[in-house]
């Protein structure tokens, strides 16, 4: 690899992350009522990272295919069209709503400096995340997180395919109940979701230290997504590593084959029925009681 794109590499992450920063610390206030500045904002951060892939690729076995495009397509499309929605009318309007009639203020919170601001909602969202996450594999839960987990390969967009109740659940948080400016707002989601796509991406970055002890890299996440049930039980953050460090579920490391159940790939129609599975093997397994219930 010669030194440009070496160098290029190790400072894309730190780079963008800042580029991020910059950008919604300069948007003006026009911006902030369109919700599709940050939709644009969130897809073409995505789009980019997903061009990466063809830049400098990590592994052969996780090329992306026409295939895999198509399914991450269509989880995208699902999460903007309808989860993220859903999320706004069912828990972020509500919890809203809840705080004004409860009188709960935390102006405080609003007069920070902007990068203070934009940190606090980033720990809160990811903090909320890394908690239902890891709740997720020691629980039932796992029935609604497991299609991620049957992922085989690792792409950019690969952070939002999964069951939508799962996709809905990570995506709800508290950051409603702080008063908080919404360009730090949206400058925290914009950055989890560049986060996330980088955790997610089949590129070869080699990010500086500092970068991969404060967020999560594709090393880290690759391990999560690791062949074997037990192996996954690391490295929960989404965007934040840090909370893997200060709540002791670290491991350093990273895995080029990804896979649960065998390394089967579900169809996205198995995605979609995968919680009711539980109950389909309760009912098959006493099929004279379900055949008199009926
Ligand atoms: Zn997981
Ligand atoms: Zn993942």
């Amino acid at each position: 690899m010669d030194a440009m794109k070496r160098t290029t590499f190790s400072l894309f992450q730190p780079v963008t992350v800042a580029l991020i920063v910059v950008f919604w610390a300069s948007a003006p206030d026009a911006w902030l009522d369109k919700a599709w500045v940050i939709t644009a904002a969130s897809i073409g951060t995505m789009a980019v990272v997903q061009a990466l892939e063809f830049c400098n690729e990590r592994h052969a076995g996780w090329r992306l295919n026409w295939r895999e495009f198509l399914t991450d397509s269509f989880y995208l499309v699902l999460y903007y069209a309808v989860i993220l929605k859903l999320e706004t009318k069912l828990a972020e309007e509500p919890l809203a709503s809840a705080k004004h009639a409860l009188g709960i203020t935390t102006m405080w919170a609003m007069h920070l400096p902007f990068v203070l601001q934009v940190a606090l909602a980033m720990f809160l969202v990811e903090c909320g995340q890394y908690w239902l996450h890891r709740l997720m594999h020691n629980s039932f839960l796992w029935w609604t997180h497991a299609p991620h987990h049957h992922i085989t390969q690792l792409n950019a967009l690969k952070g939002l395919v999964g069951n939508p109740l799962e996709l809905f659940l990570v995506s709800l948080s508290v950051i409603a109940l702080f008063d908080l400016s919404l360009n730090a707002v949206f400058c925290a989601v914009n950055l989890i979701v560049a986060v996330s796509a980088f955790a997610h991406a089949n590129v070869r970055f080699d990010p500086p230290r500092w970068y991969s002890y404060v967020f999560t890299t594709v090393e880290a996440h690759s391990l999560h997504h690791s062949v074997g049930f037990k192996e996954t039980r690391c490295n929960y953050a989404n965007a934040l590593i840090l909370c893997d460090r200060l709540f002791g579920t670290f491991r350093r490391g990273e895995a080029q084959i990804v896979g649960q159940d065998e390394r089967r790939r579900l169809l996205i129609s198995e995605q979609l029925m995968f919680p009711l599975r539980p109950l389909m093997g309760m009912i098959k397994s006493n099929p004279d009681k379900s055949a008199s219930a009926g």
